[in-house]
């Protein structure tokens, strides 16, 4: 054993072949990772679902963050993208800008928490890159999935008289954030540990996603925040968006650290990381979505309706618009 800090040995070429081919085995079109591309056969009548998404240290983690959960993360942030699309994830692509701090066993548990995952999802990692930088780590993963051609839920679509729902609990990983940052002293354990929980490990609503095929009108997940993200639906749908402030499913553990008054409600509705499917449905889909609702084991509250006009309010119990000075978080 050697003290030195910051020992990476492996190569780049080295570190492929050890850490990451084995993730690729299963593919067989990424040809062990010995090859320049990956090759990826569609099930007739389906298509590509594609996804990329970037993480950034200091920004989306921190280095003393543990390795595995960094990894996790990453791949799950994609393929709750692809959740809400109603696709079915088939693979991934890893793009590694390594910061010079990262030494072999950094790497090695990195790898480790994606095989865990990939393991768990049925996926495999099809290619990559990887680089050194004098900066921060980067690291960027690219989801594909595959869906019926031209059933992909899309963010257009919502219609005036639709319902909007919301999967899960909304605010938890920002009470997690919080709590990693000092807050929640009083808190129990349990509640500390299930908040932060929610923020280092999304759990992407895949079941949800799939059964929402043919219900939702629109759809996408709450990574900025359900106003801001709303926001977005509200936009490319050319409708208004009213979500009712108390209806926002809140936790036990979210409610015991900031309760469930009209603050905590703003609070959980413009933080980010949630991960859960906001989407919007006819009525008649109601009593098939509280079925898919059922089926899956994920909760699905109705929380709001699409009206004529533009944007997204929030009510309080009064039915009064909720002052938004930030809808969810902008990175600029
Ligand atoms: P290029 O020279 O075209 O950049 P590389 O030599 O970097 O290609 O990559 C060789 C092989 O290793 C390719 O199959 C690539 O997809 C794979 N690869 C490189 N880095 C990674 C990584 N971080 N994760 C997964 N696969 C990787
Ligand atoms: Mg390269």
């Amino acid at each position: 054993m050697d003290a030195t800090p910051n020992p990476r040995r492996l190569g780049e070429f080295a570190m492929i072949a050890k850490l990451f081919a084995p993730l690729a085995a299963k593919a067989e079109g990424a040809f062990g990772l010995l090859d320049d591309v990956a090759t990826l056969r569609l099930p007739e009548g389906q298509e590509l679902v594609a996804k990329v998404d970037a993480i950034v240290e200091s920004v989306h983690f921190l280095r003393q963050d543990p390795a595995d959960l960094i990894a996790r993360k990453a791949l799950r942030v994609n393929l709750s993208d692809l959740a809400a699309k109603g696709a079915e994830p088939m693979g991934y692509l890893l793009s590694l800008s390594v910061a010079s701090w990262c030494d072999d066993d950094w790497l090695a548990r990195f790898a480790a928490g994606l095989a865990e995952d990939q393991e768990y999802y049925g996926i495999a990692l099809l290619g990559g890159d990887t680089t050194s930088t004098p900066g921060p780590l980067t690291l960027s993963i690219t989801a594909l999935g595959t869906i019926a051609a031209g059933r992909t839920i899309r963010r257009a679509g919502a219609k005036p008289g639709d319902c909007v729902f919301v999967s899960g609990s909304i605010g938890d990983a920002a009470a997690g954030l919080a709590i990693l940052s000092g807050a929640g002293a009083a808190l129990s354990e349990a509640d500390r540990a299930a908040v932060i929980a929610r923020y280092r490990l999304p759990e992407p609503r895949l079941d949800l996603g799939r059964r929402l095929i043919g219900l939702a009108s629109a759809a996408l997940d709450v990574s900025d925040g359900l106003i801001a993200d709303l926001g977005h639906i509200a936009e490319v749908s050319q409708v208004r968006i009213c979500v009712d402030g108390p209806l926002i499913p809140l936790s036990l553990p979210f409610a015991n650290l900031w309760g469930r008054g009209t603050d905590a409600v703003r609070r959980a509705a413009t933080a980010g990381d949630d991960y859960e499917i906001a989407f919007t449905a006819p009525e008649a889909a109601r009593s098939a979505i509280a079925a898919a609702a059922k089926d899956t084991g994920i909760k699905v509250r109705e929380i709001g309706r699409v009206e004529a006009g533009e944007g997204v309010v929030l009510l309080d119990e009064q039915g009064k618009p909720v002052p938004i000075e930030r809808a969810g978080f902008t990175h600029f």
